[in-house]
């Protein structure tokens, strides 16, 4: 060892970009941990190359192994279903292409400006909407933050910036911290919302750098997280949200409804009563965005609606989500009444 590795300190990579480079992204490798058979159906890493399997280590200790219906699995396996055109189901299922501004920024509702921070995620959900998005065009690199910023300030309306992506918490402390700070220079902004699920599949990302740039920011936070089943709170998940409840943070989440998932009443309840266990509010539950790919997972909305109905009669109000959809176009998103 030469003298400059005693007097260069090493950068040190935080612990959670190191669990994240330790994620299964090769379907055999995931088989062989869950113990499941080899040639189990799924498609090959060249049909997939836009939208690869990835998963976390930790993420995939919470599945039931030898078991290929696991409710954990059967969001990241790249099913061979996920090859059938259906004609509904489009790559930008939400309209999200025509509001894109330069930057990354989405403002397509009222008050509340959505910025696309990055494409990057710890776990790649199958029937994510965005999996087609094409972020390296659209999502807000650095270069583009004094834009973005002045956008932000340009419009009084706004009160609210929601850093989603993908998923913020991919870009490292250093970024984000800055990011933040320049939103904290926007007089008229009030709050800073999180929408990510790194904090549920990598809890490790709940460090003291995270909740440094967080506690500094003037801005009033909110952390929405998603979590679709009760199996993926495990008591590393607990102690992250511990922490981030501890620096005054509500905590909501989202979920999706998922066929063949979390389409039962017991499963819904069950998934409530736990994230308040975990001190986090249901918000919404979304019906499934209509993204080519994807159309094995939805659910009809005659029984999404008899599920709500079903758990409503079960729950005291406010651990029941709201049943939503996003509708290209609409002011907001769209509530089904059930
Ligand atoms: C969902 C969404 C929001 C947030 O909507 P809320 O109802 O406030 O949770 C904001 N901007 C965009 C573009 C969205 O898709
Ligand atoms: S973490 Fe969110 S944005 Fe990323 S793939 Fe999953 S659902 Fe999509």
């Amino acid at each position: 060892m030469g003298m400059n590795a005693v007097l260069q300190p090493q950068r040190r990579i935080p612990e959670w970009q190191a669990v994240l480079t330790g994620s299964f992204t090769r379907p055999a490798q995931l088989l062989a941990y869950l113990q499941l058979p080899p040639d189990l159906p799924g498609l090959k890493l060249a049909e997939v190359r836009d939208f690869p399997l990835r998963v976390p280590l930790g993420f995939a200790g919470r599945m039931e192994k030898g078991n290929p219906e696991d409710p954990l699995f059967r969001q990241v396996w790249p099913s061979p279903r996920e090859a059938e055109k259906s004609p509904h189901f489009a790559t930008d299922a939400v309209g999200d292409l025509d509001k894109l501004r330069p930057g990354g920024l989405i403002h397509k509702y009222h008050g509340r400006a959505l910025v696309i921070a990055t494409g990057a995620c710890a776990i790649n959900c199958r029937y994510c909407f965005r999996r087609h998005f094409p972020y390296a065009e659209a999502k807000a690199s650095r270069k583009h933050w004094q834009p973005l910023l002045d956008e932000l300030a340009a419009d009084q309306s706004i009160e609210e910036v929601i850093l989603s992506g993908g998923d913020p918490l991919s870009l490292a402390d250093d970024k984000l911290a800055e990011l933040v700070m320049g939103l904290d220079g926007i007089p008229h902004l009030k709050r800073l919302r999180l929408h990510t699920r790194q904090a549920i599949v990598v809890p490790e990302r709940i460090n003291d750098e995270l909740l440094d740039w967080l506690t500094d920011s003037r801005l009033q936070k909110v952390i929405v997280v998603h979590v679709n089943h009760p199996n993926e709170l495990d008591t590393s998940v607990g102690l992250a949200m511990e922490r981030l409840k501890r620096a005054g943070i509500p905590l909501l989440n989202q979920s999706v409804l998922l066929k063949g998932i979390n389409d039962t009443p017991s499963v819904l309840k069950s998934l409530s009563e736990r994230l308040f266990e975990f001190g986090i509010l249901p918000y919404y539950l979304h019906q499934l965005d209509r993204v080519q790919g994807a159309a094995h997972y939805e659910v009809d909305e005659a029984v999404a609606k008899a599920l709500v109905r079903d758990i409503s009669g079960q729950l005291p109000g406010y651990l029941v989500p709201r049943l939503v959809r996003e509708v290209a176009g609409q002011p907001s998103k769209t509530w089904i009444h059930w």
